[in-house]
C-alpha cells in the first residue's frame, strides 16, 4: 500500500515541481508551477477515468499509483467472490440432490403452521401443490387432533397418522420447531411396521381365542375331578395342581385377549359418565370375594367427580391394581383406595403396605410378563399382564400411571386423569363425543 501511496505522491508532486524548474529557467516560475499542477490534475483525471472504465470491464480498474492498487484489490475480491459463489452453488446443488434422494417427507412451516416449503415426498403424502399451497395452513389439510394440538402449541414430538392424500400409507410425523418462527416437520412411512404390529397382535389374539375353549373344557373337567369323591386319593394332589395351572392359563388367555382388544381399538374410549364410588365398590366386592385373608381394603372418596370413559376398561384397570395390592401384601396388610381431585383432573390411588418393588424394576413393570418375582406371581395366580392392561387403559383415557414404591414398605399406584376426562358434580352432562383424544 505504501508503494502505491508513494507513487501517487510522486505523481502529484513531480509535475508541479518540474513545471516550477522549467518556469524558473524561463523566468516565469508562476506559469511553470501552474502548468505543472495542471498536468498533475490531468494525469489524476485520466487515472480516475481508467478506474471508472475498469470497474465496468472484465479486466478491472487500471492505472498507476492508488488506482493500480485499487484495481489489484478489486480483482482479488472478485476472485474470492466467484470462489464463494461456486461453493454456494455446489452446496445448493448438493442440497437439492439430497432433498430428492430423501425417502422421508419434509415440510417447513412458519410460526402459524402455514406451509413455507415441502419436498416431493411430503407433497405426495400431504397432497400439496407447490408453490400453490405455500402460505396455506397445514391444519386445513391434516385433521388429526393430536397433530393440530402440537402445531398450535409448537410442541416438539411425534404423532402417528394416515397420509391425508394416500390413506393406506401410515406416517410417523415428527415436529421440530427450530427457531422462534419455524417448524420442521419430518414424516416417515411406517406402514410396514404397522402391518407387522397388526399381524403380531392378530396372531396373539387368534391363538388366545383358539385356546380359550379347550382350556375352559379342561379346567371344567379338572374341577369336576377335584370335587368328585371317586377320584383316587393318590390323584387328588396332581389333579388339584393341574386345575390350578389350567385356571392360570385361562386367566392368561383372558388377559391376552383383553390386551389385544385394547391395542386394536383405534378410536378413543367413549365419554360415558362413570360413577367412581360405585366402580370402586364393585372392585372391592370382586376382590374380597376372591379372598383377601386378614387384609383390609379402606376406601377414601375425597372427590365427588365422575370419570368420562369406558366403564369396563376402567373397572378392569382398578381391579388389577387392587388385586395386585392384595397379592403382594402380607395377610394383615392394609390396602387404601383413594379417589381425589388433583390439579384440574382427578386421581385414583391404590396404595398398600406390602412387599414393595425394587427401584430398578419399577420402569419395567408395565411390560407384558414382567414380574419382579416370577415364582410368587405364579403362586398367587398372576398372569404378568395386569399392569400392561392398566397402562393401556390409562393411555387410552389420556391418564398417567405413576408407580412409587419402597422395598419392604409398600407401593402406591396412581392413575392421574386429565381434566377432560373428569366431570365435576356441578357441571352439566357433556354430550358424548370421541373427538377429543
Ligand atoms: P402379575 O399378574 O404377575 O401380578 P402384573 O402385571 O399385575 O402381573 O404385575 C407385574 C409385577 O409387578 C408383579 O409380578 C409384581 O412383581 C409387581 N407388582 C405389581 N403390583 C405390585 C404391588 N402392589 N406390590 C408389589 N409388587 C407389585
Amino acid at each position: 500500500m505504501w508503494t502505491a501511496l508513494r507513487a501517487e505522491i510522486l505523481r502529484i508532486a513531480l509535475p508541479p515541481l518540474a513545471g516550477l524548474g522549467v518556469g524558473m529557467i524561463f523566468a516565469a516560475p508562476g506559469w511553470g508551477l501552474a502548468a505543472g499542477a495542471l498536468a498533475a490534475l490531468a494525469w489524476s483525471f485520466w487515472n480516475l477515468v481508467g478506474l471508472l472504465r475498469g470497474v465496468g470491464a472484465e479486466r478491472g480498474p487500471q492505472g498507476t499509483g492508488v488506482a493500480a492498487e485499487i484495481g489489484r484489490r478489486w480483482r482479488e475480491r472478485r476472485r474470492l467472490d466467484s470462489q464463494r459463489r461456486a461453493e454456494l452453488l455446489r452446496l445448493r446443488r448438493e442440497f437439492i440432490t439430497l432433498r430428492r434422494a430423501m425417502p422421508d417427507g419434509a415440510l417447513m412451516l412458519d410460526a402459524d403452521g402455514a406451509i413455507l416449503w415441502a419436498n416431493s415426498v411430503a407433497r405426495r403424502w400431504f397432497g400439496l401443490e407447490i408453490p400453490g399451497d405455500v402460505g396455506r395452513p397445514l391444519m386445513q389439510i391434516v385433521r388429526d387432533p393430536a397433530l393440530i394440538e402440537r402445531l398450535e402449541q409448537r410442541r416438539p414430538g411425534e404423532v402417528e397418522l394416515a397420509s391425508p392424500a394416500q390413506p393406506q400409507t401410515e406416517l410417523l410425523v415428527r415436529l421440530a420447531p427450530y427457531d422462534s418462527k419455524r417448524t420442521l416437520l419430518i414424516a416417515r412411512d411406517i406402514s410396514r411396521l404397522k402391518r407387522l404390529e397388526r399381524m403380531r397382535r392378530d396372531f396373539v389374539a387368534n391363538v388366545s381365542h383358539e385356546l380359550r375353549s379347550p382350556l375352559t373344557v379342561i379346567s371344567g373337567y379338572l374341577e369336576l375331578m377335584t370335587e368328585d369323591a371317586e377320584t383316587p386319593s393318590a390323584w387328588r394332589a396332581p389333579v388339584a395342581e393341574m386345575r390350578r395351572q389350567a385356571v392360570r392359563m385361562v386367566a392368561i388367555v383372558r388377559d391376552l385377549l383383553e390386551l389385544a382388544r385394547l391395542e386394536s381399538e383405534a378410536s378413543a374410549p367413549p365419554r360415558t359418565r362413570v360413577d367412581v364410588a360405585a366402580l370402586i365398590e364393585r372392585v372391592r366386592a370382586q376382590v374380597t370375594a376372591g379372598g383377601v385373608g386378614g387384609r383390609h381394603i379402606d376406601v377414601r372418596l375425597r372427590s365427588r367427580a365422575a370419570l368420562l370413559g369406558a366403564e369396563t376398561e376402567l373397572e378392569s384397570a382398578a381391579g388389577n391394581l387392587v388385586s395386585n395390592a392384595v397379592k403382594y401384601t402380607a395377610d394383615d396388610g392394609v390396602i387404601e383406595v383413594v379417589w381425589q381431585d388433583a390439579g384440574g383432573g382427578a386421581e385414583l390411588i391404590v396404595a398398600d403396605n406390602g412387599i414393595g418393588i425394587p427401584e430398578r424394576d419399577i420402569p419395567r413393570l408395565t411390560e407384558r410378563f414382567y414380574r419382579v418375582d416370577k415364582a410368587r406371581s405364579a403362586r398367587s395366580g398372576g398372569t404378568g399382564l395386569g399392569l400392561a392392561i392398566v397402562k393401556h387403559v390409562a393411555e387410552r383415557h389420556g391418564a398417567r400411571l405413576r408407580i412409587e414404591s419402597k422395598l419392604g414398605e409398600g407401593s402406591r399406584f396412581v392413575l392421574g386423569f386429565p381434566a377432560r376426562r373428569v366431570q365435576r358434580v356441578a357441571e352439566p352432562a357433556r354430550t358424548p363425543t370421541t373427538a377429543e383424544d
